[in-house]
């Protein structure tokens, strides 16, 4: 019971007082990846610690051992001796129900979800085959738009994205910074960092971990898609690129150039940049692989002092189980 609280105890100070904390945070403006890290490895370690707690109530924990016959045997007392009692038993089917559900809920939203964007972005590419005319030398989809937008469609099937709008609005350097920017979405991938984001805060949406790590994701992505851009083109020349697109629409299913959050993205480029030494994204890196590591060592340390015990001492089930609960 005591691994069951104590989990639980960690998901929940993590889903509500972690967001709290993190949210805006400055030092994830000045090192966007590691930011959006640690929104994922936090939103990961709540989830795991919430469903080894519903396992740790549901399932006792057994010593491990390389004889079939002897551990199945050492299960099947546990279970028994566990279920015996009417409270073991109510508790255990809480803990089942918690970690199947959640685990259900998490699978179905992201399934959903996949499917959606999949949908989306197939729908929106045959509208861009029919209308967009192709510029092979600079691997651009050019969209007859006074508008000025620029978005990219990722994916397998990739389209990056421009209305002539833009081409007009842009000079030649910072065309070079906007299409380095949506390259960086594709090349890091930002679609499946989204998505996974977007079913967490779909699949528990008052859960504030997940409702805040979307949007704070979604601006970091964004703010780390701005530094390649800059490192490519100069933070003052990318600085320009996004507020002549700043205004432009993308459809659902592409991540856009400009957005929402492009006011602050626009004064974080031209204020003087100071990013995170690379001892502070080593601490960073390390405390969220500890936040990750914390759920399972709570669950292995009982299992490891399980291992210590023998399995039939005095001949009764209950003295051959030690539970994780
Ligand atoms: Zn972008």
């Amino acid at each position: 019971m005591i691994v069951a609280a104590v989990l639980f105890a960690y998901a929940a100070l993590l889903s509500t007082v972690a967001p709290r904390l993190l949210r805006g945070a400055h030092w994830a403006e000045r090192a966007p990846r590691l930011g959006i890290m640690v929104w994922q490895v936090l939103g990961a370690s709540a989830l795991t610690a919430a469903v080894l707690a519903g396992l740790a109530l549901s399932v006792p924990t057994v010593r491990v051992s390389t004889d079939l016959a002897e551990l199945l045997q050492a299960c099947v007392m546990a279970l028994t001796a566990q279920y015996a009692t009417p409270g073991g038993a109510s508790a255990g089917a809480a803990g089942a129900v918690l970690a199947l559900a959640g685990l259900g809920r998490v699978a179905w939203c992201t399934g959903e979800a996949l499917l959606r964007i999949r949908r989306e972005r197939r729908a929106h590419r045959e509208v861009l085959d029919m209308v967009g005319r192709p510029d092979t030398t600079r691997g651009l989809v050019v969209l007859d738009h006074e508008e000025p937008a620029a978005y990219c469609l990722p994916g397998r099937h990739r389209r990056t994205v421009i209305t002539t709008g833009a081409l007009h609005a842009l000079a030649d350097d910072q065309l070079v910074a906007v299409l380095a920017h949506e390259r960086a979405h594709q090349t890091e991938r930002h679609d499946a960092v989204l998505a996974w984001a977007q079913a967490l805060a779909r699949a528990f949406p008052r859960v504030p971990l997940f409702r805040i790590g979307e949007a704070e994701i979604s601006r970091l992505v964004e703010m780390r898609a701005d530094d390649v851009a800059a490192a490519r083109s100069g933070r003052l020349i990318t600085a320009a690129a996004l507020l002549a697109v700043a205004g432009g629409r993308a459809p659902a299913a592409a991540i856009s150039a400009g957005g929402s959050t492009a006011a602050r993205r626009v004064r974080r480029l031209i204020e003087p940049h100071h990013p995170l030494s690379r001892l502070r994204i080593a601490a960073g890196s390390l405390t969220a692989a500890i936040a990750l590591a914390v759920p399972l060592l709570v669950v292995g340390g009982p299992a490891a002092a399980a291992t210590q015990l023998n399995y039939c001492p005095d001949g009764t089930p209950a003295a051959q189980v030690t539970t994780m609960r």
